[in-house]
C-alpha cells in the first residue's frame, strides 16, 4: 500500500509519486487521478464494489492451516495476520448477488503472506467451484498472489493441480467462471485457477505471469519487450480477454452475466 502521510489525509502514488488527497482517491476506487495507477485494495473493497449491497454470505470462514511442516515462526505470523486482517487465510468465498444474479464470489488478499496459496487457500478455492457446481450458478474470483506458500512446501504445490481439476469439473457442468486478475498475480496461482477463466479480466497495469521478468531475463540472457507481463501487453497477445478499470468492473460483470447467464 502507498505511503501515507502522518496526518492521514494524504497518500503518495506508488507509480507517479503524486501526493494525493486520500478522500478523493477513496471515492475514485483507489485509482490515482493523475496516472490511473490502481492501488492495491483488500478483499473487503471488492465485495463492496462488486456485489449487490456489498453483501457476501461467507463460507468456511474459520478454516485455518495447522503449519504442517512446523515451519519456524509461521504460526506466529499467521496469528498476527489473522488479528490485523480479520481473515484466517489469504482467500475468502461465499454466495452473493450481482444485478440480482446469484454467484459464487471469491477473493484473495495480497496482504496475507502475499496472497500465497497453501492448503487453506487451495481447499477453499476447490470448495468454491464445488459450491458453484452444486448451486448451478456462475463463479467469479478476484485473483492476486505471489504464488505457492513457501511455508507449506509440497502441500502448497499440490493445490495447483487440485484447483485446476475443480475448474475442469465445473467446466464440464457448463458453470461459467470469470477470473479477475489484479496486481500482481504470479506463479502457482497464475499456473492454476487464475488463468483458467472462461472470461479473463485484468485490471489496468496489473503485472501477471509465471516467473518475474528479472529471472526470465537472467535465464534466457535476452532483453524482454516493453510492457512484458503487463495486463495491456497480455491483452494484445490474446491471454487476457478484457482490461477493465476498477470503477467499471461491476458494470462489466453485470453486462457479461446478463449475456452468459439466465436469471
Ligand atoms: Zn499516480
Amino acid at each position: 500500500m502507498a505511503k501515507e502521510y502522518p496526518n492521514g489525509l494524504w497518500i503518495r502514488c506508488d507509480n507517479c509519486s503524486e501526493i494525493l488527497y486520500k478522500k478523493t482517491i477513496e471515492k475514485n476506487f483507489f485509482i490515482c487521478s493523475k496516472c490511473n495507477y490502481h492501488f492495491r485494495i483488500s478483499y473487503k473493497k471488492y465485495i463492496e464494489y462488486l456485489l449487490d449491497n456489498g453483501e457476501l454470505e461467507e463460507y468456511d470462514k474459520d478454516l485455518e492451516t495447522k503449519n504442517p511442516l512446523n515451519f519456524p515462526q509461521y504460526k506466529e505470523k499467521l496469528i498476527q495476520l489473522q488479528k490485523t486482517l480479520g481473515i484466517k487465510d489469504a482467500y475468502i468465498y461465499g454466495v452473493g448477488k450481482i444485478d440480482n444474479i446469484k454467484v459464487v464470489f471469491g477473493a484473495m488478499d495480497f496482504g496475507f503472506i502475499g496472497g500465497s496459496m497453501g492448503i487453506v487457500v487451495g481447499e477453499k478455492v476447490a470448495r468454491s467451484f464445488r459450491l458453484a457446481n452444486e448451486l448451478n450458478i456462475p463463479i467469479i474470483i478476484i485473483c492476486t498472489s505471489g504464488g505457492a506458500r513457501m511455508q507449506e512446501g509440497i502441500f502448497s504445490l499440490m493445490q495447483v493441480a487440485k484447483t485446476a481439476m475443480e475448474v475442469g469439473l465445473a467446466d464440464r457442468n457448463r458453470i461459467p467462471y470469470i477470473s479477475i486478475l489484479t496486481n500482481p498475480c504470479y506463479a502457482g496461482v497464475m499456473a492454476s485457477f487464475a488463468s483458467l477463466g472462461d472470461i479473463i479480466i485484468a485490471e489496468p497495469g496489473a503485472m501477471l505471469g509465471f516467473t518475474g521478468p528479472r529471472v526470465i531475463e537472467e535465464t534466457i540472457k535476452q532483453k524482454l519487450p516493453e510492457g512484458f507481463q503487463k495486463a495491456e501487453f497480455l491483452l494484445t497477445h490474446g491471454f487476457v480477454d478484457l482490461v477493465v478499470p476498477r470503477w467499471d468492473l461491476r458494470r462489466t460483470l453485470i453486462r457479461l452475466l446478463n449475456i452468459i447467464w439466465k436469471k
